[in-house]
C-alpha cells in the first residue's frame, strides 16, 4: 500500500508560513509523502528565503508552486499587502482543484490555512480527501473569530467596556481588532466565509498547548464556543529547525546570563517613526543591554533605510557597549534560546508567544494590531509576562521613552516573572514529551493520518 500523502497549504506572511513549515517537518518525519504548496511570488523576501532553506533541509518534501491570479479591485477595504495576497489566493484557489487531483500518490489529507479552508474542504470532500485546518493564532483569539457572527448582536451588551462571551468570559472591547467589527473589511469577510466549514473538517490543528490555554481549548472542544466544531488538537509549542539555530552573534555570547533585552515586533509590524524614537530613548534610559531588531516598514523589501539614518549616529555611538541594532532577518528562536537573553519586548504575534513560552523568556507585551491584544492577555494570565494594556494599539498613542524605560525595568528585574517564565518552559517541555498533552494530540493526528510511530 502506498504511504499516506499529505499536502499543506499555508497562506501569506511569515506568521502563517513558519508554523506550516514546522508542522510539515513533523509530519514528514513520520514516513509519509508530504507536498508543500508554496506561493509565488511571496510578499516578503523573508518568506521566499525561509521556503528555500526549508526545501534545502528537506529534499524529500515535494514542492507545488502556486501563483495566484492578480485582481484589479477588492470588494472590501483591503490595503495590507499580505491580506491583498490572501484575497488573490481566495479568488484563484479553484485552480488548485484539478492540480490536487493529479498528485501521485493520491492525496489522503490536506492541511490548509483558515483563510482558504472553505474552498479547500469543498473540493477535497468531493475526492474523499480529509481536510484539516491549521489555525495560526491563539485558541482564545480563534474562539473570538468563531463568535464573530454573534459579535454584532452582542455589541449592545457592554459591561465596563467588556463583552461577556460564551466560554471566554469577559473580553475587553478594546482588545477586539477594529477590522473584525467592520463588515466591509477583508479581515472580517475572510473569517465569516471560512468559519462555517469548520464543522465539516476532520480536525483543527493549533500551535498552542493545553496548559497554556486550558480554558479556551476546553471551551472549544466542549462546544461552549460554537456547537459542532471539529475537534481542536493542541499540538504545540512547535519546535524550530536546525537552520534557525545557527550561531552567529558573537556579541551576545559575551554578555552575562539573562542580562540582555531582545526587542522585535515580528515580520509585519512597523512602529511609527516617532514611536521608534521614543523606544530608542526608553531603551537607552533603562540602561539594560539590548538586542533590537529594527523594522521601519511593514514589508521587508521596502525597509531600505539603515539604522543610523533612522536612529541617529549619536545614539549608536553612545550605546555601542550597551547593545546592538539589527536591520533585517534574525533567527529569533535561536536568540530567545540564548542564555544571555533575559527579556523580550514582543508584539505578541502568536508564534513569538509560543517561542517565548517554549524557551522560558519573560515578555513585555506591546501588541500592535490583529490578534495581538488577545494574545497579550494570554501572556499575562499565563504569568509569562507583563502587558501595559494602556499603551493601546500600535499608532493609537505615542508611548514616551520614560514609560518604556520603567516597564523595561519591571521586566528585567522581575524575579517572580522570570521564575514563572521558567515554569512555563518546563510545562511546555512536558506537554510535548511522551505522554504529555500535546504528544497525545499528535499521536491522535498520526493515527488518523496513518503515519508511522516514532
Ligand atoms: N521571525 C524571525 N526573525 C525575524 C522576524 C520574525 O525568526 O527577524 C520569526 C519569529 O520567530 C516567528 C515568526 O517569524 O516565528 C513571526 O511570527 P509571529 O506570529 O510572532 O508574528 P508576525 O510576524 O506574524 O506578526
Amino acid at each position: 500500500m502506498a504511504p499516506p500523502h499529505v499536502a499543506l497549504f499555508p497562506c501569506s506572511g511569515i506568521g502563517h508560513l513558519i508554523p506550516f513549515l514546522r508542522l510539515a517537518a513533523t509530519v514528514a518525519a513520520r514516513g509519509c509523502t508530504v507536498t508543500l504548496i508554496t506561493l509565488h511570488p511571496t510578499v516578503s523576501a523573508a518568506e521566499s528565503d525561509q521556503i528555500s532553506k526549508f526545501f534545502a533541509l528537506h529534499p524529500h518534501i515535494k514542492r507545488l508552486e502556486f501563483q495566484p491570479l492578480s485582481f484589479k479591485k477588492s470588494k472590501f477595504f483591503n490595503e495590507d499587502p499580505f491580506f491583498m495576497q490572501v484575497e488573490a489566493i481566495g479568488n484563484s484557489v479553484h485552480l488548485l482543484d484539478p492540480i490536487l487531483s493529479t498528485l501521485s500518490p493520491p492525496l489522503s489529507a490536506i492541511i490548509s490555512d483558515l483563510s482558504v479552508a472553505s474552498s479547500i474542504s469543498s473540493f477535497a470532500s468531493d475526492k474523499s480527501i480529509s481536510t484539516y485546518v491549521l489555525v495560526t493564532t491563539s485558541a482564545r483569539f480563534f474562539s473570538l473569530m468563531l463568535l464573530l457572527p454573534k459579535l454584532a448582536a452582542l455589541s449592545g451588551i457592554q459591561e465596563n467596556g467588556h463583552l461577556e462571551l460564551p466560554g471566554l468570559g469577559p473580553v475587553p472591547i478594546s482588545s477586539i481588532p477594529p477590522p473584525m467589527l467592520d463588515s466591509n473589511h477583508f479581515f472580517s469577510a475572510v473569517i465569516n466565509s471560512n468559519i462555517p466549514c469548520l464543522s465539516n473538517v476532520k480536525g483543527i490543528l493549533m500551535n498552542t498547548f493545553t496548559e497554556l490555554e486550558s480554558a479556551s481549548i476546553e471551551a472549544l472542544n466542549s462546544g461552549r464556543i460554537v456547537p459542532d466544531l471539529a475537534p481542536v488538537l493542541a499540538l504545540g509549542p512547535f519546535d524550530s529547525f536546525e537552520f534557525e539555530k545557527a550561531p552567529n552573534l558573537p556579541w551576545l555570547d559575551e554578555q552575562a546570563p539573562e542580562s540582555v533585552l531582545f526587542i522585535s515586533f515580528g515580520s509585519r509590524s512597523a512602529l511609527s517613526r516617532d514611536q521608534i524614537l521614543e523606544l530608542r530613548d526608553g531603551i537607552e534610559k533603562s540602561g539594560f543591554k539590548f538586542l533590537w531588531v529594527l523594522k521601519a516598514n511593514k514589508v521587508d523589501k521596502d525597509d531600505k533605510e539603515d539604522a543610523q539614518t533612522i536612529l541617529g549616529e549619536s545614539f549608536l555611538e553612545r550605546t555601542k557597549k550597551q547593545g546592538m541594532v539589527i536591520k533585517g532577518w534574525v533567527n529569533q528562536d535561536q536568540i530567545l534560546a540564548h542564555p544571555a537573553i533575559g527579556g523580550f519586548i514582543s508584539h505578541c504575534g502568536w508564534n513569538s508567544v509560543t517561542e517565548a513560552a517554549r524557551l522560558g523568556v519573560p515578555v513585555l507585551a506591546w501588541p500592535q494590531h490583529g490578534d495581538q491584544r488577545v494574545n497579550a492577555a494570554v501572556v499575562e494570565s499565563a504569568g509569562l509576562g507583563l502587558w501595559a494594556a494602556d499603551w493601546g494599539w500600535g499608532g493609537e498613542k505615542l508611548v514616551v521613552g520614560d514609560d518604556i524605560a520603567a516597564k523595561i525595568g519591571e521586566l528585567m528585574l522581575g524575579k517572580d516573572l522570570r521564575a514563572r517564565a521558567k515554569e512555563a518552559k518546563e510545562i511546555a517541555r512536558k506537554a510535548r514529551e511522551i505522554g504529555g498533552t500535546s504528544d497525545g494530540f499528535l499521536r491522535l493526528l498520526a493515527e488518523e493520518l496513518k503515519l508511522q510511530e516514532i
